[in-house]
């Protein structure tokens, strides 16, 4: 081949510049591989090379395989950039954003970029990345057609999904799905057109691929393998695809995700030597030796790839290259995982089985779990798992070393704490026993060996790992593996704290993933929310149940049938359990009004049952103490004869509204502030909250009823109602904050009901209002709530809709008639689809 730029010598020349006029380093590709490969050299030698470096893309360097968690609404983009502006300003380098490159001249050791910018390089590095194939059809280049790649690509599509409509995405591989997992979450009708038989057929077999498409259309995705797209039809715009059997599926939206090819164009021009991809030696160097290439745009002895666990080895190779260290690159071997929350999948190696190979199967159908190991010649080969992944970076531990695995064999497919652990199934254990070279991250290619080392440097934190040493830093599916290297190294020492907290031990996810996969799948009970969500135990326990117990009940008024089970003993009982085994009853008294029947039939109760104590509670209600747990059924049988309900005085709801006389009485009162308790009450009672709900009205600002330790206190004054949220006057006394003022007891109630709903579709269970509103600010609960009529208006409608179900709830104890003028109220409202909470 004839060669027209820098000689090997010209290039190891180089090294020998005088300090101060050092080499200009220049990349073209400000992604994954290039800024990574600028990381490892500056980790090396930061004063080596003067770096300029380009990007197409307007961004500074974000994390590409986050943008299927940005699409599905699960990070921002900010939360995925890799490396900020200031990065690149700290460590000197030139950022030219938005400006590619459009030309090489390898004999001026020059490039030039699009907008005529023209810089000299003693070396070159290409990383060019890779570009999406678009099939050849005809309407390929219809607007509303689009590829999934870059940042670009997922604003067009989130623009897309706000108008609603169907989306169709063709190509059911990784990236594929990902899309339409994201497409589904955000609203749209989504279609996946897929050529082969299986989805993700290069990755999983058909047992695997059919659990997936199962999965998947359960969550409402329409799944069409075997479908070849024969055009792309639209007048103007996109309106739908044509398949070769004449099918045509309508979309405003089409994402190709088809596969994608080496970005070698420009390297091409400049007469670098190209195949399937820019062909590199080992050290990433091209037939140009003062020019390398890095990434999914190589082609490395015969082999291209796709995934960035092999671009992060690449990177070391090359940085070690560019300061004169021996190491080399000899290639990869990979593994996928997809990045769809709720589904784990996982895949390695070669699984389609073959002479001398062997299967090794296990299926759990009850909890949606398959396991293959494919064992040839006494070795691991390959690896699909689906449903239970926990196990598959010990499979392609065992794959890459080529470990003989005889006398595992038969416990294998039980996985790693089974196999090397006699039967018990201790995770830390699992993780403590993997080799020190065993990947641990494979998005950042991150050892056992170097988080254990970074753990042990002084990072006994999740964030200071994943800020130290990157693993767990991107897509998150190693974190349970981070976690047990941190105690399994840190001991005792390990305070297991996590930046985002998860919900309990069972499950990854936290409280705020659960509630929003609850929604977006339309989760219907608690053992589907265990199964979708991959529940680590199979039951739960007492902290996840109440939990999922009150998300399902709060996202789905009327249809949700409550979970006794999951409840709390108290809630069980309708009672206060007591130290000494007997429970304690409080009937409710309308903002803490009582009469002769009421007072009768406690008195009544006092005397039959025997109860040793009656006393008057801080909020304003009679509390009998010493019923005997059998005596409680009839108990409230007696008081709801009486016309007497629950005052929940046990329960995540809604407690008791005290009040002050007011101006019926009171020389000072402003208002009727006992009225005004007793209609909020008849509102609000019987509403599952997160945690208890106390509110108070106090007739003026001498604040009788103590209003401003409560979660929603009302004071009332000449000019109206002073609206306070968020106060406490527990362990931690916290006074309210002020919401704001209104002029008329409707707009206090319509309020109230709308803060009351915010509280309850937002905060996290047993989240009291103080700390809630302390997170997510005063400010924002008045935008919500007073800033946003609208919205203000559909969040009391929701309430009340809710009500509607609750007050009508079959609770045991409930009085007929206590709540009829309340449900005919309630009557008056629409019902709003629980799609529209959403
Ligand atoms: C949505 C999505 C999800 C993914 N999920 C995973 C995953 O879960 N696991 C996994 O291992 N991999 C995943 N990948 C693949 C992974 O992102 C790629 O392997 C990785 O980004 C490749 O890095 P790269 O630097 O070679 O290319 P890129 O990251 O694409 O970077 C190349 C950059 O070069 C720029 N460029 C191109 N031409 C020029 C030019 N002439 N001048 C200047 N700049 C130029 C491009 O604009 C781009 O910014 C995913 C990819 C996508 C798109």
């Amino acid at each position: 081949m004839m060669f027209h730029g820098t000689t090997r010598d010209e290039a190891e020349a180089l090294d020998d510049l005088p300090p101060g006029d050092r080499p200009h380093l220049v990349v073209i590709g400000n992604g994954m591989a290039g800024c990574r490969a600028v990381e490892e050299l500056l980790a090396r030698d930061a004063q080596r090379y003067r770096v300029t470096i380009f990007g197409a893309e307007p961004h500074v360097n974000y994390n590409r395989i986050m943008l299927s968690p940005v699409l599905a609404g699960e990070k921002t983009f900010d939360e995925i950039v890799i490396n900020s502006r200031e990065w690149y300003q700290e460590n000197g380098i030139e950022l030219v954003a938005g400006d590619p490159v459009v030309g090489i001249d390898r004999v001026n050791r020059t490039v030039t970029s699009q907008t005529g910018r023209s810089v000299q390089y003693d070396r070159l590095l290409i990383a060019t990345g890779s570009d999406p194939f678009i099939i050849p059809v005809p309407g390929k280049d219809l607007p509303g057609v689009i590829s999934f790649r870059d940042m670009k690509d997922v604003d067009s599509m989130l623009a897309a999904a706000a108008q609603g409509g169907d989306a169709v995405v063709i190509g059911g591989g990784l990236l594929g799905l990902e899309a339409a997992h994201g497409l589904t979450l955000r609203g749209m009708k989504v279609t996946v057109i897929h050529l082969m038989q299986t989805l993700m057929e290069r990755q999983l077999d058909e047992a695997a691929g059919w659990l997936l498409k199962q999965e998947l259309e359960s969550r409402g995705q329409t799944i069409l393998t075997g479908a070849d797209t024969a055009e792309i039809v639209g007048d103007g715009k996109v309106e739908g695809v044509r398949l070769k059997d004449g099918r045509v599926i309508p979309a405003s939206l089409v994402v190709m995700a088809v596969g994608i090819r080496p970005n070698t164009a420009l390297a091409r021009e400049a007469g670098l030597a190209v195949g399937r991809g820019i062909q590199v030696d080992d050290h990433m160097v091209t037939s140009d030796p003062a020019v390398l290439a890095v990434g999914e745009c190589v082609e490395h002895r015969g082999a291209v790839y796709g995934l960035v666990a092999p671009l992060w080895e690449m990177c070391r190779a090359l940085a070690d290259g560019l300061t004169n260290q021996p190491s080399g690159y000899t290639g990869s071997v990979t593994s996928t995982k997809l990045k769809v929350s709720g589904i784990d999948v996982f895949s390695a190696g070669d699984f389609s089985g073959g002479d001398g190979a062997e299967d090794i199967v296990l299926r759990d159908a009850a909890r949606g779990v398959y396991k293959r190991v494919v064992v040839k010649d006494d070795r691991v080969v390959g690896a699909v798992l689906y449903g239970d992944t926990a196990d598959g970076n010990w499979y392609f531990d065992l794959l890459k070393k080529q470990e003989d695995v005889s006398q595992l064999r038969d416990l294998l497919i039980f996985g790693q704490a089974f196999a090397s652990g006699g039967g018990q199934t201790d995770p830390n254990a699992a993780v403590a026993a993997l080799s020190d070279d065993a990947e641990i991250c494979g998005c950042n290619g991150v050892s056992k060996g170097k988080v254990v080392a970074c753990i042990n440097a002084g990072n006994a934190t999740l964030d200071a790992v994943r800020a130290t040493c990157k693993a767990s830093a991107s897509c998150g599916s190693c974190t349970g593996l981070v976690e047990s290297l941190l105690k399994v190294t840190l001991g005792e020492e390990y305070a297991g704290e996590r930046t985002v907290k998860t919900m309990c031990k069972c499950t990854s996810f936290a409280h705020e993933d659960v509630r929003r996969e609850i929604v977006a799948q339309g989760m219907k009970s608690i053992p589907e929310v265990m199964q979708r969500m991959t529940w680590s135990t199979p039951d739960g326990c007492s902290s996840c149940r109440p939990a999922l117990n009150y998300y399902l009940l709060c996202a789905l008024p009327g249809e949700y049938q409550d979970d006794q089970q999951s409840r709390f003993v108290n809630e069980r009982m309708h009672a206060n359990i007591q130290k000494d085994g007997t429970y304690s009853v409080v009937p409710r008294m309308w903002g803490g009004l009582t009469n002769p029947r009421e007072l009768r039939a406690i008195a009544d109760v006092v005397e039959k049952y025997n109860a040793p104590m009656v006393k008057v509670t801080g909020g304003q209600r009679l509390d009998i103490f010493g019923i005997k747990k059998e005596d409680l059924p009839a108990v409230w049988a007696d008081l709801n004869a009486a016309g007497m309900v629950s005052g929940h005085a046990y329960g995540k709801a809604l407690r008791t509204v005290k009040t002050c006389v007011g101006s019926e009485w009171c020389r000072f009162g402003t208002q009727d502030s006992t009225g005004l308790g007793v209609k909020i009450e008849k509102m609000t009672w019987g509403s599952w909250m997160p945690h208890k709900f106390k509110i108070a009205v106090s007739g003026c600002p001498r604040n009788c009823a103590e209003a401003t330790i409560k979660d929603f206190g009302v004071v009332c004054v000449d000019s109206g109602y002073e609206l306070h949220i968020a106060g406490n006057g527990g362990i931690k006394v916290r006074a309210t904050d002020l919401l704001c003022r209104v002029a008329t007891e409707q707009e206090a109630l319509d309020y109230c009901a709308a803060f009351i709903q915010l509280y309850r579709e937002e905060a996290r269970y047993l989240d009291r209002t103080a700390p809630w509103v302390e997170r997510v600010g005063l400010a924002y609960v008045q935008q919500r709530i007073v800033e946003d009529p609208v919205g203000r208006e559909a969040l009391r409608a929701r309430f009340l809709y809710s009500q509607s179900f609750s007050q009508e709830d079959p609770w045991a104890e409930r009085a007929a008639g206590a709540d009829r003028e309340q449900h005919a109220h309630m009557a008056a409202f629409t019902p709003i689809h629980q799609k529209e909470i959403a």
